[in-house]
């Protein structure tokens, strides 16, 4: 891990710490990967980790999950169907600046002189603390601390702890906290992945001033949305000053001017909300954000750091992985779960974007990188977010409804990006034509009950989801008249590099567990409760030939092999396209998307991310492990990774077929995706499905769990370098405490009832608090460790 660690990030400017992301110099070149780094986010709001004074900045970054503007999207040459609309998330008033004056003179962070700087992601502690020593030009030495944290507990709330103490001698201190409606306008992007609108889009509506507070309202321009962001202060001191307060429509600043006593801290809280609504209601979200400030003032800013502990020892207490004696692995595994766990955390009633709240890029969309990427992860840790993402995209069944039929087609199809639930994506090629986010979101429907066993939520919510689902796929595919398989065409896999293709082979695998799945959980609601079945008849018109059609088509699913190269092709033009020059492709060629036309990539032999692939782990029961193996080796070569989506992906399937080495290496990747900005675009925002897939290497590869049908079956395949792996997993009342390692695995109950599980084949029935040790069967290289 270290080496790669090397490659981009120096190490003595972010050193090591197993529970804390530390940065001990502030340094321009890092400056806008640091700002998506040691962003601080509850799921609900975000904000990027830009300096306390707000300059100098990338992005400066503050977002409400959800909170959007529209616009129309321009075709050059318009076609049928096409997605009208595009959404982007709006980056609200910014809240978090602090400006200081020291005898007049600002300070500014790139210019000053600065001593001690230590800037801190606490992961513990969910909060971002910065100290350093300024040294004005005076002679005069000033500590300047501050902690931001964005409240767990509170999903409203923000709050900044400001501190300065002057250490020479006495002098004036200003202390300016703003509410700044910024001036970032739509940011000019030559990559394609990022869209940005600022405060131009907001038109104010309410605006409000009071001693040491100020209220705004926002309505945006096009989506109608409101918002409103709020900030409100206390000051700790026992020197002189006077408050000013001071707003326009829409910006306000409060200036704290002190007569600073040498070595007497000054301590400015900032306490800041944020409401958003789909509804015209800016006012009614104003009384909302005084309650939340009056709150919170009253219970003071401690209160809120001891609230973040709770939550997170909670957190910790269910997700963590321990790394034994290996520091190095400890922090990237501590980071990532921490940033899916800001990502997640308070994410009700909305979606998970692409890159969280840490960051413009993918415009705050939320894709399938939610349910294929984290739901595993949050099936098992906290199984409440997993629910609400699901009703989430219930909500939104009305919109894939409507969606199927612009398409021509029955049933529903969910939008490839999107955040209201219509379909944003400009490109059809590589967004509508994704037909598998079907498919993948009743793959995390399934996870999520297997593992909970919320059978009612499958009956009220899932079962509706799963016969639209299935009906589209009827209604897409057909059969074959030569060959009377069911055929899937004109669609992309997960890979975007091979776009509008016949009988994808990932699609047509998992379109064929949607509508088995549809059809068992059809036919055992039909068995079990008339009355729930006669809702779901109300609710979706079902006739029972139906789920006769889709058995048939399920068991005629067409899934194509290649006899003479023993593989799986990805799709029925993979094998005969030319393959991809690799060798006379430079490094700085890749991302190949940023430097070929599509046209081009897509006439090659070429892989974006993780396709067949994919599927050899979702699914993994259709494959003998020769065919893993073989597959493996044909597509690993093929792939470019340009997508941060593939590496854990492969790391997985590498530990399977026995590829240890590059196991290590791929997880690696994932790991350091944004640590050590391995895509080298983590200014944009942190990789959220990529954090995922990394929790998915250590227990689905290194622990070589497998689960599909719900029951645990284990091969652990633990390289060196990892030393040895603990974690837990939640499944319905039981609590599951693995250890593993090179040569045992242990396993432990905890809960009231015994727990069944398999170790390499061997059936194990766990007794409640009794822990089982079993051997672990070294793998030997190209060894068979299918499961
Ligand atoms: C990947 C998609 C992914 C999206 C957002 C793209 O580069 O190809 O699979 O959903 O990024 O993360």
């Amino acid at each position: 891990m270290r080496a790669s660690r090397h490659k981009n990030v120096p190490e003595d400017v972010y050193p090591l710490d197993e529970w804390r992301l530390v940065e001990k110099r502030f340094d321009l070149q890092y400056l806008g990967a640091a700002e998506s780094l040691f962003a601080i986010s509850n799921g609900y709001l975000g904000m990027r980790g830009t300096c306390d004074e707000g300059q100098p900045n990338v992005h400066s970054g503050t977002y409400v999950n959800g909170f959007h503007e529209t616009w129309p999207i321009v075709y050059g040459e318009e076609a049928y169907g096409f997605a009208k609309e595009g959404q982007t998330i709006i980056d609200v008033p910014d809240a978090k600046v602090i400006k200081l004056y020291v005898d007049d003179e600002p300070f500014y962070l790139p210019t000053a002189t600065v001593d001690n700087f230590e800037r801190v992601l606490d992961m513990q502690n969910g909060t971002l603390d910065r100290e350093l020593v300024w040294t004005h030009s005076s002679g005069q030495r000033v500590s300047i601390k501050s902690r931001r944290l964005v409240s767990f507990e509170h999903r409203h709330l923000a709050a900044i702890a400001y501190d300065i103490t002057l250490l020479t001698s006495d002098a004036p201190v200003v202390i300016v906290s703003e509410l700044a409606r910024g001036s970032s306008t739509v940011t000019a992007s030559k990559d394609p992945r990022i869209r940005q609108f600022g405060c131009e889009v907001l038109e104010p509506v309410v605006q409000r001033a009071g001693e040491r507070r100020v209220v705004l309202g926002f309505q945006t321009k096009s989506s109608k949305m409101t918002l409103s962001s709020a900030v409100d202060h206390s000051i700790e001191t026992d020197c002189a000053y006077n408050v000013e307060t001071e707003s326009d429509s829409s910006s306000g600043q409060v200036t704290f001017s002190i007569d600073a006593t040498r070595g007497k801290r000054i301590r400015v809280v900032k306490y800041i909300t944020y409401h958003s609504s789909r509804r015209p209601q800016a006012d009614e979200l104003c009384r909302r954000s005084d309650l939340v400030l009056d709150r919170a003032v009253h219970h003071g800013f401690e209160d809120l750091v001891q609230s973040q502990r709770r939550f997170l020892d909670d957190f910790w207490r269910r997700s963590d992985v321990v790394v034994e004696g290996y520091p190095e692995w400890q922090q990237t595994v501590r980071f990532n779960l921490f940033q899916i766990c800001q990502a997640t955390a308070r994410a009700e009633g909305v979606g998970v974007p692409a890159k969280g709240l840490t960051g413009p890029g993918y415009e705050g969309h939320y894709f399938w990188d939610t349910e294929i990427y984290l739901f595993p992860f949050l099936a098992y840790t906290k199984p409440r977010i997993a629910k609400n993402l699901l009703k989430l995209r219930h909500d939104q069944l009305s919109h894939a409804r409507q969606r199927a039929r612009e398409l021509n087609q029955r049933g529903a199809l969910f939008p490839w990006r999107t955040i209201s639930g219509t379909e944003a994506s400009a490109y059809y090629a590589a967004g509508t034509a994704q037909y598998h986010i079907n498919a993948d979101i009743v793959y995390a429907l399934r996870k999520y009950v297997e593992v909970s066993g919320d059978d009612e939520f499958l009956a009220d919510v899932g079962a509706e989801i799963l016969v639209e689902t299935a009906r589209l796929w009827l209604d897409l595919g057909f059969f074959g008249n030569q060959d009377g398989k069911f055929h899937i065409n004109g669609v992309t896999g997960p890979d975007e590099y091979n776009t509008v293709v016949n009988n994808n082979l990932y699609t047509n695998l998992m379109a064929r567990e949607n509508l088995w799945y549809a059809v068992s959980t059809v036919s055992a609601l039909r068995a079990r409760s008339q009355t729930q079945f006669d809702a779901l008849v109300r609710k979706t018109g079902l006739v029972a030939d139906e789920i006769d059609d889709w058995q048939k088509a399920a068991e005629a699913m067409y899934i194509p092999y290649s006899d003479e190269d023993g593989i799986h092709p990805q799709d029925d033009a993979f094998l005969d396209k030319e393959e991809w020059d690799f060798s006379g492709t430079p490094a700085e060629k890749y991302p190949l998307l940023l430097h070929y036309h599509p046209l081009v990539i897509y006439r090659h032999r070429v892989i974006k991310q993780a396709d067949v692939v994919l599927a050899m782990f979702l699914l993994g029961e259709e494959f003998s492990v020769e065919q893993k193996r073989r597959n493996f080796d044909f597509y690993d070569r093929l792939t470019t990774r340009d997508s941060s989506l593939s590496s854990s992906i492969e790391s997985i399937v590498a530990s399977e077929v026995g590829q240890q080495e590059k196991a290590v290496q791929y997880s690696i990747d994932s790991g350091l995706m944004d640590l050590a900005d391995v895509a080298r675009n983590v200014k944009d925002g942190c990789h959220i499905a990529s954090m995922g897939g990394f929790w998915m290497t250590l227990v689905y590869g290194f622990a070589g769990l497998r689960d599909n049908g719900g029951l645990l079956r284990f091969t652990p395949r633990v390289p060196e370098q990892v030393g040895s792996l603990k974690f837990s997993l939640q499944i319905q009342a039981h609590r599951l405490e693995v250890n593993v390692s090179q040569k045992s695995a242990t396993y432990l109950v905890r809960g009231d009832d015994p727990f069944t599980l398999q170790h390499e084949g061997e059936q194990i029935e766990l007794a409640p608090d009794i822990a089982v040790t079993r051997p672990v069967t070294l793998p030997t290289a190209g060894d068979d460790q299918t499961n």
